[in-house]
């Protein structure tokens, strides 16, 4: 029995897993370079929020790491925690800031919180009394409402002659709200607000652009670009053919191909009628794995506003999905293939290189980082670097 059970050791999970995600760090790295390269002048930072837009924050870290990047942005201190071994001299900004409690970790993995209110700059000082020097950055609001000191306070602070020694701001920086609309008056005006705020805090480094800021050129990317989702393969500006190559594919497997007749329905809600003899394969993802139940072909209220439901890709075409999506399975028609092109076992791509995760969001009514960090738990995920 045990002679049965050790013959299954070099089985490789990945060949069998119900779903399945490949994320290829050459692609990752080569995103990064060119960010890099379109920063000029800037030095760009990585934006591993989010365990890495659901690719991973530890391979993803460290690949980017190795590419070259030292400034590294996560949202919260325990993603701070888990990137500081594969990063090990790199600058971790934490953009959700300081909170009582979180000073130890925060000092133990070297991590400089970003500073974004009143309240948490009063924390902050009253930490600094108490354990001395220690790197911070600010966030300054310059129109988006959501994080940063307001421009008043911030410039008040920059001229406060009172403030204690130990203040060092080692970065200022602020979030566009339009970037991805290059047309959208907003951007100059942040651009010039970002401006003053930058001048007030002379010799300290500023930061304004993420993806789709670099996009707009020299004047936005100051001394640190931040991007995040173009590193991932997706979309940021609108209307622009994403020039950044895509990194993460995501495979579900054919549990069984059912052949079904005319006039029949399928799924939930009856929600699809066939208008043909056809043939449906069934996969094992559904939208507890992110792949989100308004990509149905039918029988939910997006598919009154944009047409087309979600697509995969198997066999050398496009499937459309049929019927409902539910929570661990998803149809796909598969009649106009050849019959015998799919079988049980198969796998079908969701999102990658054939259907981009971009063309996925529009069929459910979202954005690709909606689908990147959606992705949950059940796959089983395996990285490609050059050398493989
Ligand atoms: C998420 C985030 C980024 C990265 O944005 P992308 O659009 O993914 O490039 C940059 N800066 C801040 C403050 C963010 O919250």
């Amino acid at each position: 029995m045990t002679d049965f059970i050790d013959s299954f050791e070099d089985e490789d999970p990945f060949d069998s897993a119900g779903l399945r995600l490949t994320v290829d760090l050459t692609a990752l790295t080569e995103n990064w370079k060119d960010m890099a390269r379109r920063s000029a002048k800037a030095r760009a930072a990585a934006v591993v929020k989010a365990d890495a837009y659901g690719t991973g924050i530890e391979d993803s870290g460290e690949a980017l790491y190795m590419a070259g990047a030292r400034d590294f942005f996560v949202a919260t201190v325990d993603e701070g925690v888990t990137l500081r071994p594969y990063a090990p001299d790199a600058r971790i900004f934490v953009l959700s800031g300081i909170w009582p409690g979180t000073e130890r970790r925060l000092f133990e993995n070297d991590l400089v919180p970003v500073i974004s209110s009143e309240e948490q700059l009063a924390f902050w000082m009253a930490v600094l009394a108490e354990y001395g020097d220690y790197p911070c950055a600010l966030n300054v609001d310059t129109g988006f409402n959501r994080l940063g000191l307001s421009m008043d306070e911030a410039i008040a602070l920059a001229d406060d002659v009172s403030r204690p020694a130990s203040f060092a701001p080692v970065l200022v920086m602020s979030h566009l709200a339009c970037s991805d609309d290059h047309s959208s008056e907003m951007n100059r005006q942040q651009l010039e607000s970002f401006r003053q705020v930058s001048a007030a805090y002379e010799g300290i480094d500023s930061s304004l652009a993420a993806s789709a800021g670099i996009f707009l050129g020299s004047d936005y990317h100051f001394d640190l670009t931040r991007p995040g989702i173009a590193l991932y393969g997706g979309e940021s500006v609108n209307d622009m053919v994403n020039p950044m190559r895509p990194v993460v594919s995501a495979e579900a497997r054919i549990i069984q191909v059912r052949t079904v007749k005319e006039g029949e329905s399928v799924g939930y809600g009856r929600a699809t009628r066939l208008t043909r003899d056809s043939r449906l394969a069934i996969v094992s993802a559904g939208y507890a794995d992110g792949y989100l139940r308004s990509q149905s072909s039918a029988g939910v209220p997006l598919r009154q506003t944009v047409p087309r439901g979600g697509q995969g890709f198997v066999a050398g075409r496009k499937v459309p999905v049929a019927g409902r999506i539910s929570m661990d399975l998803t149809i796909f028609d598969v009649t106009d293939l050849p019959e015998n092109a799919v079988r049980a076992g198969d796998y079908v791509e969701l999102f990658g290189k054939n259907v981009l995760v971009d063309d996925v969001a529009r069929s459910a009514g979202t954005i690709g980082y909606e689908i990147l960090t959606s992705i949950g738990l059940r796959h089983e995920r395996r990285y490609l670097h050059e050398e493989d």
